[in-house]
């Protein structure tokens, strides 16, 4: 399996886009690595994870075949994870879909209220309707994908809607992938606990870097506690891989810094870009 990183920062972007703070000054001042757009992924070029308002960037800076990608999973409605109103522009006429191709859309109930919003907003005049059509999945309850077995974890994030996390399976590979969330809710465990995950790759919130939180975002020392409770319950071995992902500005630290600090705990750090095969 293969893990890209398109988007790599909490909802503001890094530089943010109204911010003054030294951090982001460096950022712009330093580029490269230090520059992250807000959180997207997508595995084996096949299957989008979230669809913030910078999609159109990723696209263009990754060739992304988006007309072809039939499979999006979103976390939850957060602007930085879900941003409805560009899907308009999939229907006639800012986009020719020839071959009529479907993309389908996986998540929470407030995502398809979110949905329905921006098409009614549209006025619900376009054929959007048939090329995009909503699933909503319930946690614990796995689903299918395409090639892609996906079960939602409950986060501990926004307590006004589901928020999740998802595990993302193919060909005997197994993806954790934690994003927006607090060190897990209890539930989320007891589920780990029980079914007897293997995972190849987990893949980290890490908003605020080295600040602790716990509740709705993790810094590394929250990460560090993940992770050591996944070894207990034998989720993770000597083989898994992992990597943490939407940064903030307010914690400071520019790539090479993080990088330092999550190799003490043998983390790796995403970037704009970057790409893991497992
Ligand atoms: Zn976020
Ligand atoms: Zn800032
Ligand atoms: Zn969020």
């Amino acid at each position: 399996m293969k893990m890209k990183y398109l988007g790599t920062a909490a909802a503001e972007g890094w530089p943010a886009l109204f911010c003054q703070c030294e951090a982001c000054a460096k950022a712009k001042q330093l580029g490269g690595k230090n520059v992250r757009t807000r959180s997207q992924c997508i595995v084996d070029d096949t299957l989008l994870i979230d669809f913030p308002p910078d999609t159109y960037m990723h696209m263009l800076n990754n060739q992304i075949d988006l007309p072809h990608i039939e499979h999006l999973i979103v976390t939850h409605t957060h602007q930085d994870h879900f941003y409805p109103l560009d899907l308009i522009l999939r229907g006639f006429p800012y986009a020719h879909v020839l071959d009529r191709s479907k993309l389908h859309i996986y998540g929470n109930d407030q995502v398809g209220t979110m949905y329905d919003s921006a098409l009614a907003a549209e006025g619900d005049s376009s054929d959007v309707r048939e090329l995009v059509e909503f699933h909503e999945v319930t946690a614990f309850h796995p689903f299918q994908a395409g090639e892609y077995t996906i079960t939602p974890l409950l986060a501990s994030h926004d307590k006004r809607e589901k928020c999740y996390i998802y595990i993302i399976e193919r060909a005997g590979k197994r993806i954790l992938y934690g994003n927006d969330t607090g060190n897990f809710p209890e539930a989320t465990w007891e589920y780990l606990g029980n079914n007897n995950f293997r995972f190849d790759l987990a893949s980290y919130d890490c908003t605020l870097i080295m600040y602790p939180e716990g509740k709705n975002h993790m810094g590394l020392s929250d990460t560090v506690q993940v992770t050591q409770r996944l070894k207990e319950l034998n989720c993770v071995d000597e083989h898994t891989r992992y990597i943490l992902t939407h940064f903030s500005h307010n914690g400071s630290l520019m790539h090479e810094e993080i990088e330092q600090e999550a190799a003490k705990h043998g983390f790796g750090v995403a970037y704009d870009g970057f790409e893991i095969e497992f």
